[in-house]
Formats: structure tokens, sequence, C-alpha cells
């Protein structure tokens, strides 16, 4: 929407709010925000909303650590979970330095400058996500925890399933703030569940996945419940993914279709896909960058493990599903939802555009099972495996100086300490599985 100053302050008149929420994200995607009141408003709306860069992880050094909040207008949204007098709302921030530039590590600017060197080739990027999460019981003090008593599967409705009531709330409560709900469904796992939102212009649909993930959380628990974004809470079982449908824009029309060829699609598009399998591996350490994202990517649970395409099966990493319309798209279905949306697009974007810059084509298009393949068929075939750890994508990220141009080298180095942290934190643990393994035996 777009909003004046002057609409954003009749708004929050007439509909009597009473609180403002300025939100913003952090290098790790986790959604951050500073509540104004209504009278402090104008001065929020200028740019005057100074916060303790410090205090945010991967922001700034103490030393220089004023930083300030500028709300993008276009943003603006009453919470209509919140009381309905003196009503809450937010308005979705871009983060400036002391000196008045912007804060180059700051997650949406930097899909904001991937966007717009985009749009100066006339190409717009569209981008649809699928994120899936699990319902689960909270315990007696309120905590989260990973039982569930449902047993629904995949398609299924209730009343097998009191999930069904929390995600018929999420969904009136997003159409409330304006989402445009494509299809909402019960996936495979007991308690897992996936709501689909309309596809928008890349900035906005990050902004969408952060608005929609604390709509899931709050909802829920409203309802008792515990939503999760976790990639996989659960072993034996599949996880959750956050597929990330897209396609490029010129002047209004969808350049990935061709008729003419054999598959429906174009240079641009095959050239996409070449761009995207050329740069996966680092990618994946930003669209998979927790210890947990890897227990997802394993063969046999609907997650990709293998690096190939095809316009078939959904066993590989890229699927072009069937077009209607000439409305091709590519799916990525690697990315998971514990991946910062803002940092997650940029990559895929960048790397995309390189394959289109350099011409690359993607290999040939594996139209079979790839899980059932053996190990010697695929490496026959020539088909790589995703990273199969953190540490393993950081090693990745490390050797892409592309994909670590996109972030800027701040953001990169800040992400490859954190996480080179978080990996090694993880190896020291000792699990279930272990003593249970090797307890009684040796
Ligand atoms: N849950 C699966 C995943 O981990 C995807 C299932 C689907 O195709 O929607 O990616
Ligand atoms: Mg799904
Ligand atoms: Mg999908």
């Amino acid at each position: 929407n777009n909003y004046t100053r002057e609409d954003i302050l009749k708004m929050v008149r007439d509909e009597d709010v009473g609180f403002i929420r300025l939100q913003f994200t952090d290098i790790f995607g986790t959604l951050k925000n500073v509540a104004v009141t209504a009278s402090q408003l104008e001065k929020a709306l200028d740019g005057g909303c100074m916060f303790d860069g410090s205090a945010i992880d991967g922001f700034a050094d103490v030393e220089d650590s004023d930083m300030y909040l500028r709300p993008d207008l276009s943003t603006f949204a009453i919470f209509p979970w919140r009381p309905q007098q003196g009503k809450v709302a937010r308005l979705i921030c871009d983060v400036y330095k002391a000196d008045g530039t912007a804060f180059e590590s700051d997650p949406r600017f930097i899909l904001q400058q991937v966007v717009g060197q985009v749009r100066e080739e006339g190409y717009e990027l569209n981008v649809g996500p699928e994120c899936e999460f699990f319902l689960f019981h909270t315990d007696d003090d309120g905590l989260p925890t990973t039982l569930t008593h449902e047993c629904a599967g995949y398609f299924d409705l209730g009343p097998l399933d009191l999930g069904e009531n929390a995600r018929r709330d999420m969904v009136l409560t997003l159409e409330d703030m304006g989402f445009e709900i494509e299809a909402s469904h019960h996936e495979m796992a007991p308690a897992q569940h996936e709501i689909d939102f309309k596809y928008d212009e890349a900035l906005t649909t990050a902004d969408n996945i952060m608005t929609f993930k604390l709509v899931v959380k709050t909802i829920a628990k409203r309802h008792g419940l515990h939503a999760t974004f976790m990639p996989k809470p659960k072993y034996g079982t599949n996880g959750s993914g956050m597929h990330l449908n897209m396609s490029l824009d010129k002047g209004g029309i969808n350049v990935f279709s061709d008729t003419e060829d054999e598959k429906g699609l174009s240079r641009e598009a095959y050239h996409f896909v070449g761009g995207i399998i050329k740069h996966i591996k680092a990618i994946s350490f930003i669209t998979n960058p927790s210890v947990n994202s890897f227990k997802r990517l394993v063969p046999g649970y609907e997650a990709p493990a293998y690096i190939a395409w095809s316009t078939k099966n959904r066993t590989p990493l890229i699927r072009i599903p069937a077009a209607r319309d000439g409305d091709v798209r590519v799916e990525l279905r690697s990315p998971d939802p514990s991946a910062n949306p803002y940092l997650a697009l940029s990559v895929c974007l960048a790397a995309g555009m390189d394959g289109i810059h350099n011409e690359i084509m993607p290999p040939q298009s594996v139209d079979c099972n790839i899980y059932k393949m053996t190990e010697e068929h695929r490496r026959e075939a020539g088909i790589d495996a995703l990273p199969g750890s953190l540490l393993e994508a950081v090693r990745a990220f490390e050797e892409d100086a592309f994909i670590k141009g996109v972030l800027g080298e701040d953001l990169s180095e800040k992400l490859i300490k954190a996480k080179t942290e978080e990996y090694r934190d993880y190896r020291g643990q000792v699990t279930e599985w272990e003593i249970e393994k090797y307890l009684h035996r040796i």
C-alpha cells in the first residue's frame, strides 16, 4: 500500500491505535521490535527512533552503537488479535547508522540492493513461499514440547486434528492483515501444517514471511499450542520446508515460459536454474542455516538431498511444476523456515541472475526417483549431494566469492563466525542416540 505520512497519522487516530511496533529483522532472521506510543509516532516516522545496535546480535560494536529505525510506510498494518481499543499496529523498518547512511548488514537492505540491481535490467522477481510448521502441545508450565495427540496425515480433515481449528484461525487472521491465502492443508507428518499465501515481488514476500511466522505463533498460543518452524523436530518423519517458487517478470510478462521449447522453458529459465545449481552449496548455508536443517535434507522424507532438477518428480532439489497459461515457475525445495527470508531471497535471486548473465546451462534434468538410485548410478550421472552438515555448508560458503559478495564482507564474516561456533558447540554434545548405541556395547 502506498501510504503517505498523513495517511498513517490519520489511520492511527481513526482506528484508535495506542501502540506502534517498529519492527526489523536481525542477521539470524529473528524478528525484533520496539514499541512506541501514538504520541511518539511523528518522531518515529521521521526516522528518529534510536536504539542500541550493540544489543542486537551481529549489528553494531559497542563503540559505535547508535542506530536508527526508518519505517517503511507501505508496511503499516494493525494486528487484528490485539484489543480493539488502544489497538497495536506495526511498521517494518530499515536500519540506519548514526551518520545517516543505511546499515550495510541490515538483511532487508541487502535484499533491496539485489532487487534494485535486477530492476535496473528490467526484471522483477516474484516469489511464492510454502511455509510448513508443526503445532505441538505445551507442558503444564506452558513450555513447548514435541508432543502431539494428533494422528492426521496429508490432506486429512478434522475432527482427527485439533490443529485444524488453530489453522483456520490463522488463515482468517492473515486475511484480516491483507494476505491472500491460496491454500492451507494438513501436511504429511502428524501435527504438521502448511499455509500458502500468494506470491509477490521479493521484498514484499520476505516481509510477508516474517509477518506470517509471527501470526502463526501468536494464534497457536491462543489455542494452547506451540507452533514451530524448526526444520526437523522429529526423527523418522517429514521435516518442515520453505519451498520457494520463483519466476521472473519483464514488463509484466513471465520470461521463464517458451512454448516452443520441449519442456516449455525459455533460455532465461534454464540459465536461472543453472545459476542456482552452480551456487547451491553456498546458498545452503543461507537457506539452511541451523544444525538441525541438515537433519531434514536426507533421503526419504520429500526433502532434497541431491543436486538435481526435474520437470516431473518431487525428489530433486529443483522442480518445475507443470505450467498453466505460461506461468512457469522454478520451485527450489531445499530452503527451510529457519532461514532469514531476506538473505535467502537475496542469494537465490543473485545466483539465478548470475546464471542469466553468464548463460550457465544446468546439467541434464533427472526424471526418476533419486532416492532409489544407487550410489554408483548417481556418480555415473554426475549427481552431487547437498552439504551434509552445517559445517560443510559453512565451508562451501567460504569458498564461493560470488555468494559472499552478495551479502558483503561484514555480514559474511559474522555469519561464518557465529555458525562455526554453533556447529562446534553441537559437535561436543552427547546425544541420546549415542548413549543407546554405545553405552551398553562398549
Ligand atoms: N515437508 C517436505 C519438506 O521437507 C515437503 C513436502 C511437500 O512436498 O510439500 O520439504
Ligand atoms: Mg508442503
Ligand atoms: Mg512445494
